[in-house]
């Protein structure tokens, strides 16, 4: 070798005629390889690497998929967690997502070879699950559902002041609704309203009654709101549609979060639409849906706009997938004994005491996240580390997002799947490993 590395440099072209390097290329793109190859060329340059490593060194440097995009585990105790994608998939949701990826029948009727309606599957599903539906649609994502509400239901929205949500990162359901050009029309007080407030604010160019879950908080105190059965019985003879955005997706009322209002409860109750997420509690992937009065989803169906919200094959797939497979991992989460979770905790801190980690079981209190149940925190149990271990564990190769609370790190297990425990403590250790 020769004494000054630089002279050693290997060139991008041998690099990349490596075998192993050229089928990198062929899985994840030349372009990604050639990043790395030059990653690599200059550590080498600056004396940091032996050339001969050098092929080693790329293979290490490149991504394992041609996305940027890398699996994390989610340790924040957060079940839904918008930063770290919300619901993550079932196993029989990731299968479909698959096999529909390719060209598929997603609107062609193989038995007539004539074009079919879209994504017929999943909506058939969608009604099994919310009986109460007469029809229904998916769009992009709930904030998708309320601007195709507002855009072809429009004119004025009767909306509670108290329901004027920011939902997160910015976004309130008030500027969404106005930039679609309908105007609002706002009832009540910030904590009280009342039938009556509803009644005296419908006119002529009233194109909806709107209610709006408060996902992400509460008022308590000298309160009044308008329950959706009420509402409907009043707006019955009107002809003004009562729509409800329930936000978090629950298909059914569950006995862990007694606030979370439901889609089927919602309908059962009067409501002529409703409106959730496909990636808050109900599991699935990114999606608005929008369910009830077969009319009104007709009219909405029927807008340009739709066109332009409407959800990818993959999506349908998931979907579907979600409300007919297996129970997806957010609500295995939510429905985890509290028992359970701290045998699993004991089990990881002893493991990596044993290794000599300064770990211990702790009881912990994890959240539905998403906006969801604020005030309802669910019992959980984590394990507990310095807290300088927070940093490494999410820039480990297999990253891990916790949380630090009085001075140590935590690692909440309800929201991480079982089946992840031993890829949590293998990325423990390995931060303990590097330690100084
Ligand atoms: C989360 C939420 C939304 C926004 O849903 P996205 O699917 O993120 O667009 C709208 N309304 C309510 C009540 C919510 O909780």
């Amino acid at each position: 070798m020769s004494a000054d590395p630089r002279r050693a440099v290997p060139r991008t072209d041998t690099l990349l005629a490596d075998p192993a390097l050229a089928d990198a290329a062929s899985r994840l793109g030349r372009e990604l390889v050639k990043d790395a190859v030059r990653a690599v060329q200059s550590r080498i340059r600056a004396g940091e690497l032996a050339p001969d490593d050098a092929v080693a060194a790329v293979l290490a440097g490149l991504p394992s998929t041609a996305s940027a995009l890398r699996p994390v585990l989610n340790a924040t105790g957060v079940l839904v967690h918008t930063n770290l994608g919300r619901a993550p998939l079932s196993a029989a949701a990731v299968e479909a997502v698959v096999a529909a990826s390719g060209t598929t029948d997603v609107e062609l009727d193989l038995s007539t070879g004539r074009r079919g309606p879209r994504g017929e599957a999943a909506i058939a599903a969608l009604l099994a699950a919310v009986p109460a539906a007469g029809a229904a649609i998916v769009v992009n994502n709930c904030a998708a559902a309320l601007a195709l509400v507002a855009t072809a239901l429009g004119g004025e929205l009767v909306i509670a002041r108290g329901e004027l949500v920011e939902i997160g990162d910015g976004f309130r359901i008030p500027a969404l609704l106005e930039s679609t050009g309908a105007r609002l029309r706002e009832v009540g007080t910030t904590n009280r309203v009342t039938l009556d407030d509803y009644r005296d604010a419908l006119y002529d160019d009233t194109g909806a009654v709107l209610k709006v879950h408060p996902s992400n908080f509460v008022v308590r105190g000298f309160t009044r709101a308008v329950p959706v059965h009420e509402l409907a019985e009043a707006l019955a003879n009107s002809g003004v549609p009562l729509v409800a955005d329930v936000g978090s997706g629950l298909l059914r009322p569950h006995p862990a979060l007694p606030d979370e209002p439901d889609l089927q409860t919602t309908l059962a109750d009067g409501a002529d639409l409703v409106l959730a997420s496909g990636d808050k509690l109900l599991g699935g992937p990114q999606a608005g849906l929008v369910l009830g009065r077969a009319d009104l989803v007709q009219r909405l169906r029927r807008h340009p706009l739709y066109r332009a919200l409407r959800v990818d094959k993959t999506t349908l797939a998931a979907l579907e997938a979600t409300l007919r497979g297996p129970q997806p991992p957010v609500q295995q989460m939510l429905a985890a004994d509290v028992d359970g979770l701290r045998a699993r905790a004991r089990a990881l801190a002893g493991r990596l005491a044993a290794a000599g980690v300064d770990a211990h079981a702790v009881d912990s209190a994890a959240r539905v996240g998403g906006g969801g149940a604020p005030e309802h925190p669910l019992p959980s149990a984590a394990v507990s580390l310095p807290e300088p271990f927070a940093e490494p564990l999410r820039r480990g190769a297999r990253p891990v997002v916790g949380y630090v609370a009085d001075g140590r790190t935590l690692l909440d297990l309800r929201s991480v799947p079982p089946s992840a425990d031993d890829d949590l403590a293998a990325a423990v250790l390995e931060v303990a490993q590097r330690w100084p």
